[in-house]
């Protein structure tokens, strides 16, 4: 087992929700830390049992950016084993950037553990692929404004122009909102829309419909937060075998 450096913090991916979707490394690091600050509104707490007895678990949704910084730097000031657990992957609204400049300001460094992003415990609770071959080949992911803006160009009208895959962050509280820009933006009201609340959690939850339909099902089903929304056709029933392992195809690349 790698010997981790107590004078970084380390960001861990905690992955979607289910417990063993955390990485090795990731795990390693839970069974060795000292002090785990967890963001407790996203977290499976199942994860928290990994901990050794005695370490110190704190929940990020009590603390604001200044005292998540302090507690990080006193327990590297003292020699301890610092993790952040934040769900998914750190690279997808993580926030670790206002963390690690933070934490540069006072001299300590990081080191990030990648994890397994929602995204792909959405995909894996569907059993779907993203990219299905002559019916999409890109996968977007992006939200809905909110609290945080988004940039002009990256509207949700301008996206659905593509009309290929994509994965919606932090909207479905504006399920409606979502649906009208994205037909505004080009996709047909048949296209298929997938809702996954809690992905890879033992409640999770599965709507499926269309563009037409698909916001009368969430708010009949009560679905707010904690949700994923994926659009397009890659839904459907449209496939097309991959070159891949076609006969013909050369084995180079398999
Ligand atoms: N870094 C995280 C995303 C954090 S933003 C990641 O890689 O997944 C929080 C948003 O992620 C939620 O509002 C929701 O849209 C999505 N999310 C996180 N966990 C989820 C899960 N288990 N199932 C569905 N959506 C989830």
């Amino acid at each position: 087992m790698e010997n981790f450096d107590q004078s970084k913090v380390y960001f861990v991916g905690a992955g979607p929700g289910d417990p063993e979707l955390i990485t090795l490394k990731g795990y390693n690091l839970l069974k060795q830390a000292d002090i785990v600050i967890y963001a407790g509104s996203l977290i499976n707490p199942e994860l928290l049992n990994y901990c050794k007895p005695g370490a110190e678990c704190l929940d990020s949704a009590y603390m604001h950016l200044e005292q998540i910084i302090d507690t990080m730097s006193e327990g590297i000031k003292a020699g301890k084993l610092v993790v952040r657990l934040q769900t998914g992957d750190l690279s997808l609204y993580g926030s670790i950037r206002e963390q690690g400049e933070e934490l540069g300001k006072l001299g300590i460094g990081f080191r990030s553990v990648a994890g397994v992003s929602s995204f792909l415990g959405a995909a894996s609770e569907l059993g779907v692929e993203y990219t299905v071959p002559e019916v999409s080949q890109s996968l977007i992911i992006t939200r809905m404004a909110g609290r945080t803006p988004t940039p002009e160009l990256e509207c949700l009208e301008s996206f659905a122009q593509h009309q290929t895959s994509m994965a919606i962050f932090l909207s479905v509280k504006g399920i409606g909102e979502v649906v009208d820009k994205l037909i505004t933006g080009g996709y047909p009201s048949d296209t298929p829309v997938s809702i996954v609340y809690k992905a890879t959690w033992k409640d999770c939850q599965v709507l499926k419909g269309t563009l037409a339909d698909i916001a009368q099902k969430v708010t009949e089903v009560g679905i707010y937060k904690t949700a994923l929304i994926l659009v397009g056709r890659f839904l459907g029933e449209e496939y097309h075998y991959s070159k891949l392992y076609d006969a013909e195809f050369c084995h180079e690349y398999r």
